[in-house]
């Protein structure tokens, strides 16, 4: 089986198929794995996969936990304070803040060197025969009979094969780095969020002393003209360590991204190709469930692809994971937008409505992002 990108859900997912015995090749159009200057946190669906892959130890000592979520106002007051610990007890496992290079590291080492294929860029998909030619940049070409696009939210295979999609743009611009920084000790094993007007700022230490950080802003210009001169005096009105976090990040090092999501698609697979991750489902970043989500498809997919032959393993795939995706995409969405408003009334309401919710309705509500899906058969 050929998977075309190593991203967390490519990896994840040929470490899955390996586990149920399935063999794979990976194409990744990167020359070598260069993680970007990023943390990320991996939720605890994300960490239950994990720990069922025999992978959530070493992932676990590799970054930080995480116990509360705090959203706050920009000088840091929360107003939202989420404790994670009845989610730890009841699936045993934490929620982990790491490094994407420590946990792309971990996962590439699961694997056969030989089996994956740097410097593979697909260029084109034809079908052929009862499979598919790939033809790469690098000039290679090879017969497929079965694929899976885990090559993100401009997938290839999907654009190539796939009934048109749109991505849609929520006007929100995102900078994001790293940064050796001594979190003071109220601020740890937290991951912070503080919502501004029309702007956001969050934070987590990822490892010992290093600490990753987001910047998000309502873009009033093109996506192109935000040049990363100007960027830092729109955060000036934040907690100084917010300053702080952002001046001490070597500036090449700053990711920037245009924060978007793929309208739903109906159909996730054709014959002998399925989508997963971003290709299939991309969702903007506003829950912290995108690379959780890819990462609860690998294990589904494996699972299925053990149970049944091809296409009938990627529509229970589909119908297994498609609700919950569906939610989140919206959820997301709709939560990046309200992070945003301006107008000082609303967001006062907004505040203490959060504040007042109580911890009931929060438990619920995340009880759906943490709670994996059943696979029967
Ligand atoms: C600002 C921001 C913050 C985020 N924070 C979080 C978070 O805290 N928690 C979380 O769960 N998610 C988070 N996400 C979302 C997460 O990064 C993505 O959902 C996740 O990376 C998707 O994984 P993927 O493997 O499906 O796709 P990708 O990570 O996009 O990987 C796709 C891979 O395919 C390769 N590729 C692409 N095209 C080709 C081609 N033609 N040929 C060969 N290879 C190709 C790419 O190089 C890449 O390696 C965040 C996203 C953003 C933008």
């Amino acid at each position: 089986m050929d998977i075309i990108g190593a991203g967390i859900g490519g990896l994840t997912t040929a470490i899955a198929l390996q586990q149920k015995g399935i063999a794979t090749r990976i194409f990744e159009q990167a020359p070598k794995f260069k993680p970007i200057g990023a943390g990320i946190v991996l939720a605890s669906n994300a960490m239950q996969v994990y720990q069922k892959l025999g992978l959530a130890k070493e992932i676990a000592a590799a970054g930080i936990p995480i116990s509360t979520m705090h959203l706050t106002t920009p000088q840091l007051t929360a107003f939202s304070k989420i404790d994670l610990s009845h989610f730890e007890n009841k699936y045993n496992i934490k929620n982990i803040a790491i490094h994407r290079g420590k946990l792309q590291e971990i996962l590439v080492r699961q694997l056969d060197a030989k089996q994956i294929h740097l410097n593979h860029q697909l260029q084109t998909i034809t079908e052929k025969d009862a499979g598919y030619l790939l033809a790469f940049k690098n000039g290679e070409t090879l017969f497929s009979k079965q694929i899976l696009g885990a090559d993100g939210i401009q997938s290839k295979v999907r654009n190539s094969l796939f009934d048109d999609t749109t991505i849609r743009s929520s006007q929100q611009i995102c900078w994001r780095g790293v940064c050796e920084f001594q979190l003071p000790k109220k601020h740890k094993n937290i991951f912070t969020e503080a919502w501004g007007k029309g702007n956001r700022f969050g934070f987590v230490e990822i490892a010992p002393n290093l600490v990753y950080w987001y910047a998000v802003k309502t873009m009033e210009q093109a996506y192109g003209s935000y040049t990363t001169n100007d960027w830092p005096s729109l955060f000036t009105n934040y907690d100084s360590m917010a300053q702080e976090l952002i001046a001490r990040t070597p500036k090449e090092s700053i990711h920037v991204a245009e924060l978007t999501d793929l309208l739903a698609l109906k159909k996730w697979y054709k014959k002998d190709v399925c989508l997963l991750g971003d290709a299939a489902h991309a969702t903007t970043p506003n829950m912290g469930q995108g690379a959780c989500q890819a990462i609860e498809d690998a294990y589904v997919l494996a699972a299925c692809l053990q149970q049944t032959a091809q296409e009938e393993a990627y529509a229970k795939f589909q119908q297994i994971r498609q609700s919950k995706v569906s939610y989140i995409v919206k959820s997301s969405w709709n939560f990046g937008k309200m992070a945003h408003w301006k107008n000082p009334l609303a967001i006062g309401i907004r505040n203490n409505l959060l504040k007042m919710t109580p911890d009931f309705i929060n438990r619920l509500q995340i009880e759906k992002l943490f709670q994996l899906e059943t696979i029967s058969g």
